[in-house]
Order: C-alpha cells, then structure tokens, then sequence
C-alpha cells in the first residue's frame, strides 16, 4: 500500500481519492476550495492545508485539476523542492497538449517520472471505479503504476509518449460533445414530435443511433435515474469543462491543418451556453436546454 497525496478534489478528484482508500492506501488529499476538503475530510480523508505539504513524504502524487493554467501552477518550484526522491507523478486532469509536455519534461530534469494519464467515464465512472485511463509516459512507468491506477479504473491504455494521453482524451471528448448535441437534438426533436422520450431512448439504444450520450448519460430529466439531467444537472462535467476540452481540439486542429466542422460547431454551441456564469458550473448535457431555446 502506498502513502498518495491527491491533488484536486472535485466531481472527479474526490471519489478517485476515495476509491484508493477503499483500496487500503493513505490519501492526503488538498484542494483550494474549502467545501472540496471538507467533503472529503467527511468520507475519511486526511486533508493537508497545502499542495507542498499534502506531497512531502508521499510516493505518488496524482493531479485532478480543471485545466493546463492550473497544472502548471501546481508544478511550481517550491511544490517540486517538496518531493521525496522517486515519487512518481501522475497528472489526471484534461489539459492541452504542450503543457502535459513542458510538465513532464520539467519533471524529468529534476529526476522524476511523470504520466499524463487523463479519463474517461464521467462522475458515475470515477464512484465505481470503472475509469478508463489514456496514458502518455514511459511504458515502463505506466507498468509500475498499473496496481494504483486500477483501484480507480478498468481500461489503462498506453497511448505512447508524454503528452499521448492528452491527444487521445482531446479526440474522444471532441466525439463525446458532438454526440451530446446530436443526441439532445433527436430527443428534443422526438418530444417536440409527441413521442414519450424514455421510449424514444429505448428504440434508439437497441438501433444504429445508440450511443454513450444515450445509454448511460441520457440528458432529458426523468429518463434515467442517477445522471445529472435527472439532478437539475448538478455535478457532473461542466459545460465550461467541455467547451475547454473543444477549444483544446479546435487548436490542435488549427496546429496541423485538420478540418474539424463539427468539433468546432461543438464548441460554438458550448460557448454559448456558457456565457452565464450559472450555465457554465451545471453539467455539459444541460446544453438540451440551449436546443430548447433556440
Ligand atoms: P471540478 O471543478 O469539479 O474539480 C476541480 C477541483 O480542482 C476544484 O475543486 C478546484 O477547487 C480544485 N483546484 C483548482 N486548482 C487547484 C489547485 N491549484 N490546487 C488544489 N486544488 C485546485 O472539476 P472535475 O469535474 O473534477 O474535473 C477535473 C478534471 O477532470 C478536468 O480537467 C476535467 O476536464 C476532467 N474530467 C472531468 C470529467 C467529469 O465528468 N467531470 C470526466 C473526465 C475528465
């Protein structure tokens, strides 16, 4: 069993963190918003009062954290003269490409090694600890780390070198936000048509329309139970979260001249849902309401 310090305790962070106490590890665990640490103080959590104090005497340090400006401030002097030699360092938040990079090669010329290792699953997937991790590092690393990341998910894949982790993560939540839309349009389209959506949701499930989006995240209330659209799209993966990750494949697009039509009318759409600080915090399937209206 390992001593982990846990960085970020939110909708991901939080019951990651608690899925490798369950597993028989120690978490510290820091967060800078103080109802973060204390929910996690309340399920059994030990909670340090500072990233660097959280990550003295620990072996591995995981990050959860909303975007690449917040990683690269975490990863600062004083937080990497505060590692015990050997920690190994996993960077779980969905970031840009070029910060993982910059990073992990920070990480390396001072003698540790780092994974980018973003998920997939959403909040349902991080409380059963069903995650699917995309790993960017050295293979070897990820070998070593595998008893860790499978207290927290059931897919780790190696994607290959730093930053790999990232670039695979960015095309699936390109998928995933295009697929979000496309299915609150045929749900709304159906309603809108005087069809009882959860019947809709079940032909289309058993049809070629079937989808994650639809299966296991429907997004119109009351279809199904336990997802955010049933929860006044509380918690969850906010619209804010997405429209960043599709910002993050609209650059890499603009990068390397690849046409993305629908990943960048993906993110137009977010963003304008996002524009009230309200609509920004709730859940990425709220987007059916922004369909309503429009
Ligand atoms: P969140 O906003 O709920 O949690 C992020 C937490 O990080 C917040 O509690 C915030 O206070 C904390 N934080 C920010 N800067 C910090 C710092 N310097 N030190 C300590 N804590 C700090 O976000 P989330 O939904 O948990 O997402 C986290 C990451 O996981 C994001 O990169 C997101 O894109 C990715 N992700 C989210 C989901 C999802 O369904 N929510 C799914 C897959 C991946």
């Amino acid at each position: 069993m390992s001593d982990i310090a846990f960085i970020g305790l939110g909708n991901m962070g939080r019951p990651m963190a608690t899925n490798l106490i369950k597993k028989g590890h120690r978490v510290i665990g820091f967060d800078l918003s103080e109802s973060a640490s204390k929910a996690f103080s309340k399920i059994g959590g030990e909670v340090a009062l500072s990233a660097v104090l959280a990550v003295q005497h620990v072996e591995v340090v995981i990050s959860m954290l909303p975007s690449g400006e917040h990683v690269k401030t975490l990863y600062s002097k004083e937080f990497m003269e505060s590692l015990s030699p050997n920690t190994l360092l996993i960077d779980s938040s969905t970031i840009d490409v070029t910060t993982a990079r910059s990073v992990a090669a920070l990480c390396a010329s001072k003698g540790f090694e780092m994974l980018d290792a973003p998920v997939s699953g959403g909040t349902g997937g991080a409380q059963s600890g069903t995650l699917t991790f995309m790993v960017g590092g050295r293979e070897e690393v990820l070998e070593k780390s595998k008893p860790i990341l499978e207290c927290m998910g059931q897919n780790i894949f190696y994607a290959g070198a730093s930053g790999s982790g990232q670039v695979a993560k960015m095309c699936n939540n390109m998928l995933l936000g295009i697929h979000m839309i496309g299915t609150c349009e045929a749900l709304n389209l159906g309603a809108r048509n005087g069809l009882n959506v959860k019947d809709l949701s079940e032909i289309m499930q058993k049809s070629s329309g079937r989808n994650w989006s639809l299966e296991v995240y429907n997004p119109y209330p009351g279809v199904m139970e336990n997802v955010p659209a049933s929860n006044s799209y509380a918690g969850g993966f906010a619209v804010d979260l997405m429209a960043k990750d599709l910002a993050l494949a609209a650059a890499a697009g603009l990068d390397t001249k690849t046409t993305l039509p629908l990943g960048n009318t993906a993110l137009h759409l977010y963003r304008m849902w996002s524009e009230t600080a309200e609509n920004a915090k709730i859940d990425f399937s709220s987007i059916i309401q922004f369909l309503n209206k429009h």
